[in-house]
């Protein structure tokens, strides 16, 4: 998997050059150098795209395979994965700041989704419905068709397993949109996919700006669904821009993720693991806990404990495999973030950890971690998705008005409750509006189970059984027996 620096599209299963001509820099977030050219593609080349998946799925060389041969190709592409887990993990550090540790796992869940819907792949089962009429009622599910895959940096090879490994399994043919920052690795992901067995033009890699090829991909008529991550304000545009063609929309979009706290835990591992779901990924991260709210008779404490572990998170080059966190994605994110700071401190809130008491690397896109307590919820830093590694801390007397703050916000992605009352855990879980939830833990993804949001999170589920349904349309058929 040698690279030159010239990265070129992926499309009907061979490298293409972009009809534009054009190459698009992507900076290597740790250094602030460049670190590859990359094809920008345009219009024509979206419209290329689109007819040879369109092609490629009206031909059926992949949407009539049996569904246990589509998984067969689908564990050989794992297997690709796994057999290039370095190459991948290293490009996905260099591109996206990650701490390689995280970019390795990140890969090897990839590789885990893959698998997962190579076995999933021939469990697609319909129903039999027992109508009224005189014979036979039987539902299938049909693959959609062509599907537009639109991916952001936070976790871009990760994210993009999520989405083309149950899309390939229900037989559609895809096109992914990488984020203009970190296009490298779903770019790679086009040769394994070929090797691995997938038909040409059944898998395309289209990189490009989101204002021309994102854009164009969710309004063009031969696309048949979209699959969106990224932020909600782009989301709404995805929807809008869907409207016309009546193409099918799924959405994961922004959060800004409690984690709830009542007295009876262990304070010091509960603040250990709330600044692991804080701080991981730099703070971007969709399901990033960034805002603590902690019953008032161990509030102290925890601040106390949290700035103690933030602290002790060892910032630096993210190709150290001791690294725990890298640097923010760009120099305007950092900035945007450390604006957000300086918000918190003119209305008022209270920086119990300042990101500028501590020295940084001199090269890169580098933000210390940051941390208030004594907000408000009427505060810029408790209502907006900073989307870095900055977390507020509220006091609450009651359940009632832990879960009033929880829901106070017009994301519902995430959440976690931890509690020695396992009664009153349930209770708050049950009315936290958002649509995945962790007891005792941070951990919001499971490859097995579905995941996605309330509110301005989202609409549609990935992951688990459920992602399969997303990309498929369901077919009724009646047999008379008349
Ligand atoms: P973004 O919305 O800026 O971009 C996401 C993708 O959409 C990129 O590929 C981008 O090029 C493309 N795009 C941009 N404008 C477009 C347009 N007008 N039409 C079509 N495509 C367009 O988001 P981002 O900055 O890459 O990612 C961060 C956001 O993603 C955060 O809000 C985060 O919470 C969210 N996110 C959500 C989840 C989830 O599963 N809910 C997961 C990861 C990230």
């Amino acid at each position: 998997m040698g690279q030159s620096t010239r990265w070129l599209a992926w499309i009907n299963g061979r490298q293409e050059e972009p009809t534009t001509g054009a190459f698009f820099t992507v900076e290597e977030p740790a250094t602030g150098q460049p670190l590859a050219e990359v094809a920008e593609c345009g219009l024509e080349d979206v419209h290329r795209a689109v007819g040879v998946a369109r092609e490629a799925f009206e031909s059926g060389v992949w949407a009539n395979q049996s569904a246990t041969s589509r998984g067969k190709v689908l564990l050989r592409l794992a297997q690709e994965i796994r057999d290039n887990v370095e190459q991948l993990a290293e490009w996905e550090t260099r591109q996206v700041g990650k701490p390689i540790r995280d970019a390795r796992g990140e890969v090897l869940t990839a590789a885990d989704c893959f698998e997962f819907y190579a076995g999933a792949a021939n469990k697609l089962y319909g129903h039999t419905i027992p109508v009224s009429a005189t014979g036979f009622d039987y539902t299938i599910r049909m693959p959609v068709g062509v599907v537009a895959l639109i991916v952001p940096w936070n976790f871009p090879f990760l994210i993009t397993a999520w989405k083309v490994a149950p899309a390939l399994a229900a037989g559609n043919s895809i096109l992914i949109k990488p984020a203009s920052y970190t296009p490298l690795t779903a770019l790679l992901l086009g040769p394994l996919a070929a090797a691995a067995g997938i038909p040409d033009g059944v898998l395309n890699v289209v990189p490009g700006p989101g204002r021309t090829v994102g854009e164009a991909m969710v309004a063009h008529p031969g696309v048949d669904k979209v699959a969106f991550t990224g932020e909600t304000r782009t989301g709404s545009r995805v929807l809008e821009l869907a409207a016309p063609n009546i193409t099918r929309v799924s959405l994961e979009l922004g959060g800004k993720s409690p984690t709830i706290v009542f007295q009876g835990v262990d304070v010091d591992r509960v603040a250990f693991l709330a600044v692991q779901s804080a701080y991981a990924n730099s703070g971007q991260d969709c399901c990033a806990r960034s805002r603590i709210l902690v019953q008032r008779e161990i509030h102290n404490e925890f601040v106390e404990s949290v700035v103690k572990h933030v602290s002790a998170l060892k910032l630096g080059d993210p190709l150290d495999p001791d690294t725990e966190m890298g640097p923010l994605i760009s120099q305007s994110h950092r900035d945007r973030v450390a604006t957000y700071v300086a918000q918190g401190q003119k209305e008022g809130a209270e920086l119990v950890l300042d990101p500028n008491a501590k020295s940084l690397p001199q090269k890169g896109f580098y933000l210390s971690p940051a941390v208030f307590s004594g907000v408000q919820s009427d505060m810029t830093v408790v209502r907006e998705e900073i989307f870095g590694p900055v977390t507020t801390v509220q006091a609450f007397d009651s359940e009632e008005q832990a879960i009033r703050l929880a829901n106070d916000t017009k994301y519902g992605l995430s959440g976690s409750v931890f509690a020695r009352d396992i009664g009153q855990a349930l209770r708050v879980v049950n009315q936290v509006r958002a649509g995945v939830m962790s007891v005792n833990s941070i951990k919001s993804v499971h490859l097995e189970a579905p995941f996605g949001g309330f509110k301005q999170s989202g609409m549609g589920r990935e992951l688990g059984m459920e992602a399969l349904e997303m990309y498929t349309e369901l077919k009724n058929v009646f047999v008379s027996t008349d």
